[in-house]
């Protein structure tokens, strides 16, 4: 049985700045990901906090909101078969230094903060992150 599902996928600063963009949208292309929608747009700190709230404990919420809000970003909406978990897999940990060979975290994140890639992590979450930069 078929499991059609859309996640929201953004190429961080990190990634955008060394000029990555192409090259990750292909390793999309390439694990069968169609990009229905996608957008280069550069966020307002206020803009991250809204789309970071979940992390609004944590001790890297405001570094991590600078970061985003830094530079341009690429938005896109992604479909596949199980688009959720296969971009998770695609992406890899969060921390690049413990992302599996062939990740996208491992070939391009510099750093956990600078880790080239968002993902969303549940389908419940991407439909709520595509709402939020897509309106659907
Ligand atoms: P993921 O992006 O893999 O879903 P999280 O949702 O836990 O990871 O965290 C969101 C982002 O916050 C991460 O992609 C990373 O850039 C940053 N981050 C997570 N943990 C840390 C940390 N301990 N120190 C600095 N930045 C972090
Ligand atoms: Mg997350």
């Amino acid at each position: 049985m078929s499991n059609i599902e859309q996640t929201l996928s953004i190429i961080k600063p990190d990634a955008v700045e060394r000029d990555l963009q192409d090259q990750i949208k292909q390793e999309f292309a390439d694990k069968g990901f169609e990009i229905i929608k996608e957008k280069k747009i550069h966020i307002s700190k206020e803009e991250a906090e809204k789309f970071y709230k979940v992390h609004e404990s944590k001790p890297f919420y405001n570094d991590l909101c600078a970061y985003l809000s830094s530079g341009p970003i690429v938005v896109m909406k992604l479909q596949r078969e199980n688009a959720v978990i296969e971009n998770r897999k695609l992406m890899g940990a969060t921390n690049p230094a413990d992302a599996e060979e062939g990740t996208l975290r491992k070939k391009y994140g510099i750093s956990i903060d600078k880790n080239s890639v968002h993902g969303s992590d549940s389908l419940e979450n991407a439909k709520i992150e595509l709402e939020f930069f897509f309106n659907n």
